[in-house]
């Protein structure tokens, strides 16, 4: 368990350099007293270099939306976990939807993204989910144990500390479709089952993720199995990100 709530902002393939300092530096600006919440961005990659030296010494953490797990070699488009720690960078995304739908990432290899990241001293976010089909098929426990099985496997007890799950149903992903607070807790609860299964140390960490925004945000944190979210569009709404903070650090921990 975190001692506070967790708000991530995954900024997708939006605010290049240019605009990723300026938004980054008025975030710096913004939040600058937070009691009950750990906020983290992530920017695409080419922005990540300079919205961390915009950000060092604030109060918020980057990270990156994806990560290899290898240190260096042949892997052309990809960026090794010590790149990102070299750039005070302290956690990664793996196996977000996206990246599975559009680039067909394998739940292995988001174990071993995960796996090698975590050896390189990142946190790592690990995402899982199903799709509308899979829900209605009612394949949504075979199809979450089917991405956390992989992952969960090659933790230890030691690295397990390092992981935090985001469950994010593909239908909610950006789509302005919030899953029902009864679904979130649901799987939130299956989740638990499956780390316990594992007899992983503590446990789990996980965040909602799916069209967070200002006005479900409240009741959804306020559910006892959720530990912070996972936001997308309205993480680059400077707006509605702020009040997002502002709810967490209003919701007791
Ligand atoms: C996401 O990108 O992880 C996400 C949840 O997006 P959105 O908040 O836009 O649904």
């Amino acid at each position: 368990m975190r001692s506070k709530h967790l708000l991530v902002g995954n900024w997708k393939m939006n605010l290049g350099p240019r605009q990723g300092s300026s938004y980054a530096r008025q975030l710096r600006e913004s939040i600058t007293n937070l009691a009950r919440t750990d906020v983290w961005v992530a920017p695409p990659f080419a922005s990540l270099p300079i919205v961390a030296t915009e950000l060092k010494g604030s109060l918020l953490s980057v990270g990156a939306q994806n990560v290899h797990w290898a240190e260096s070699g042949a892997f052309t488009g990809e960026t090794a976990p010590s790149f990102l720690t070299e750039l005070e960078a302290t956690f990664a995304l793996t196996g977000h939807s996206e990246r599975r739908t559009y680039f067909g990432e394998t739940s292995d290899q988001v174990a071993q993204r995960t796996a090698g990241a975590i050896a390189a001293g990142l946190e790592v976010i690990a995402c899982v989910g199903e799709t509308e089909s899979e829900r209605n098929e009612g394949r949504m426990e075979k199809v979450l144990e089917g991405q956390l099985n992989p992952v969960l496997a090659k933790l230890t007890q030691e690295t397990a500390k390092s992981v935090i799950i985001a469950y994010e149903p593909v239908w909610a992903i950006g789509t302005g479709r919030v899953a029902s607070l009864d679904d979130i807790r649901g799987a939130h609860q299956f989740i638990q089952r499956v780390w316990t299964s594992f007899n992983l140390p503590g446990s789990a960490v996980i965040l909602y993720g799916g069209s967070v925004n200002p006005s479900n945000f409240a009741d959804i944190l306020a559910l006892k199995e959720v530990h912070g979210a996972l936001v997308g569009g309205a993480s680059i709404k400077l707006e509605q990100w702020l009040d997002l903070v502002k709810i967490a650090e209003a919701t007791p921990v």
